[in-house]
């Protein structure tokens, strides 16, 4: 399928960040959106890039009322060469095309999305930032459009790609995170749509955000929905424990987002000897190994921040420090290897740079 590309007209294009490091994350858009359209019985069609501009939905159309939407995130880096690469985007457009599949949508061409990034790129590649540590934020996103009241699975979507400009996550360094256990609510359950990147997950976990921070803590600790024993993601991160000299992360079950980083922090300690599980662990486990010093370091994965250090927990009302609350050996090496590679200062042995030719 051929894209057809309307340039924003240069009078009206959007002002540049004026300093780098002071992008907040979401805020600010490119010039230009990808977007197309879709209609059972007719497939993908009318593939475009256009200004960026607000979309006319009807009232009635059904991801305002019945949620079937799913979107990815990503990020393009500029190395010290000018040039701009991609961080295992397959894994991504493999990973929306399992949550449109969870969700009753149609599939979307993974070669066709690498087309999408670079011919969006090719108009906006001014827009990644070039400071150390900055990025291009690229959000594709799929919708239910048709005007519809009654669940079922829609008959049309969009498909849109929107991207913006993002800051260094540690512009001053590592900042550990604290995090509070819900054990009153559940982010998922399994056979529910946990493990889809679905704007439903979202929602539901805002009411427990919200309390944890007005409790003083950063982020939600989700334990499994059904016993409320077994830990499964840190806001909207994977979580892995180090404790001794082992590496631990719950396994995909159905109800944990299946995170790139997560995968990448898998293979890397893998390569590394370090002894690497992915096994059930349960909030006792965790606080057991914690009171007893075993518990070595704790850390969030994710595209935004790549590794999140996890200073301290609070569960049952009581609060727990994981070591001296700094930032954990594993955590540092585990984040500068990661990063160096998508910048191109370290050696890709994997093959996870990906060149964007524009
Ligand atoms: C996106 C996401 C992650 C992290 O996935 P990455 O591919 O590493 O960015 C983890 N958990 C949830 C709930 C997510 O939405």
């Amino acid at each position: 399928m051929d894209i057809k590309v309307q340039p924003a007209d240069p009078s009206r294009r959007r002002p540049k960040p004026t300093d780098e490091s002071k992008l907040v994350f979401g805020r600010m858009f490119s010039d230009h959106m990808f977007i197309m359209d879709y209609r059972s019985g007719e497939g993908w069609r009318e593939a475009r890039i256009v200004p960026y501009h607000a979309l006319q939905m009807d009232p009635a159309a059904m991801v305002l009322h019945y949620g079937q939407g799913i979107f990815e995130g990503l990020k393009a880096y500029r190395w010290k060469d000018g040039k701009i690469r991609l961080f295992r985007p397959r894994k991504n457009w493999e990973r929306f095309n399992r949550s449109a599949a969870r969700m009753c949508m149609p599939q979307v061409d993974v070669d066709f999305q690498f087309k999408v990034v670079e011919t969006l790129l090719a108009l906006d590649h001014e827009w990644v930032p070039h400071s150390v540590g900055s990025s291009l934020y690229i959000r594709p996103t799929m919708i239910a459009s048709e005007p519809h009241l009654g669940v079922r699975p829609a008959n049309e979507y969009l498909y849109y790609v929107i991207t913006g400009p993002v800051a260094a996550y540690y512009a001053e360094g590592f900042n550990p995170i604290r995090i509070y256990v819900s054990n009153e609510f559940v982010r998922a359950v399994r056979g529910g749509v946990g493990e889809a990147k679905t704007m439903a997950n979202y929602a539901s976990s805002l009411f427990a955000a919200e309390m944890a921070k007005k409790k003083g803590f950063t982020q939600v600790l989700w334990l499994d929905g059904i016993e409320r024993r077994f830990v499964e993601e840190v806001g909207t991160m994977n979580i892995f424990f180090r404790i001794k000299d082992e590496l631990i992360t719950p396994p995909l079950t159905g109800s944990i987002l299946p995170g790139v980083t997560r995968d990448s922090v898998i293979e890397l300690a893998g390569h590394w000897g370090i002894k690497v599980s992915e096994r059930p662990i349960t909030i006792d486990e965790v606080i057991d190994a914690i009171q007893t010093g075993a518990m070595m370091e704790i850390f969030g994965t994710g595209t935004a921040a790549v590794i999140s250090p996890v200073g301290e927990i609070s569960y049952l009302d009581r609060f727990y420090k994981v070591q001296d609350g700094g930032v954990g050996e594993w955590s540092r090496k585990l984040y500068d290897e990661i990063v160096g590679i998508q910048y191109g200062e370290k050696e890709d042995p994997f093959g996870w740079i990906y060149p964007v030719e524009i």
